[in-house]
């Protein structure tokens, strides 16, 4: 996969509470874009944009309340680009009824939870993106969310059946399943790419 020159002056930050995040690192890596690891809010700083990883939506959100860093990172999703997957998809949508959940209102939509079924129903198939990727990608979806009362200003980028499952509302993109999980940094550099680099 081709790296850009542009892509040497970016900094990614991963939200790195819990869940997937070392593979978006490693996702980013594949591509030559450093990240760096968001624990406190001090990490927030010279970062170009935000990843949002998945795991579990009720977990994330107390730890990121425990860490005080809801609040800062409520500020940082004011400026910066965000990528979330799956959990971190739930939780920049609007806010669900279950309050254990704590959303942050980017991206006009509310997500249901674990919509596929529990964790043995999990599944891989060959997606298809069109006019972004040339070739299938490998959407592994554990535990999914599916996405209900989609607003107009969203954008459905990719669909699993007809269940809109990649989405975008400006500089906020948004996956059901975990694009970091496979060897294809595809839709991370449509990330960095079309919404990162275009941001500047
Ligand atoms: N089911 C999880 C939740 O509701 C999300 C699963 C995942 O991120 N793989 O938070």
């Amino acid at each position: 996969m081709l790296t850009r020159p542009e892509y040497n002056d970016l900094t990614i930050g991963i939200v790195a509470l819990q869940g997937s995040f070392a593979k978006h690192a490693y996702s980013m890596g594949r591509l030559g874009i450093k990240s760096r690891a968001i624990r406190t809010a001090a990490d927030l700083k010279l970062i170009d944009a935000l990843i949002l990883p998945g795991g579990e939506s009720t977990t994330m959100t107390l730890l990121l309340e425990n860490e005080n860093l809801w609040e800062p990172l409520a500020d940082a999703l004011e400026i910066l680009p965000v990528f979330g997957t799956c959990a971190g998809a739930i939780l920049l949508g609007n806010q669900l009824e279950d309050d254990r959940v704590r959303c942050f209102n980017k991206i006009n939509y509310t997500a249901e939870r674990n919509a596929y079924g529990r964790q043995v129903e999990s599944f891989s198939t060959a997606l298809v993106v069109p006019y972004l990727l040339d070739q299938d990608f490998h959407a592994i979806f554990i535990r999914a969310p599916k996405f209900r009362d989609i607003g107009d200003d969203v954008q459905t980028l990719a669909v699993y059946g007809s269940t809109p499952v990649l989405m975008r509302q400006g500089q906020v993109l948004a996956a059901a399943f975990h694009p970091e999980l496979t060897e294809d940094s595809g839709i991370h550099k449509y990330f960095v790419d079309h919404i990162v680099l275009k941001s500047r």
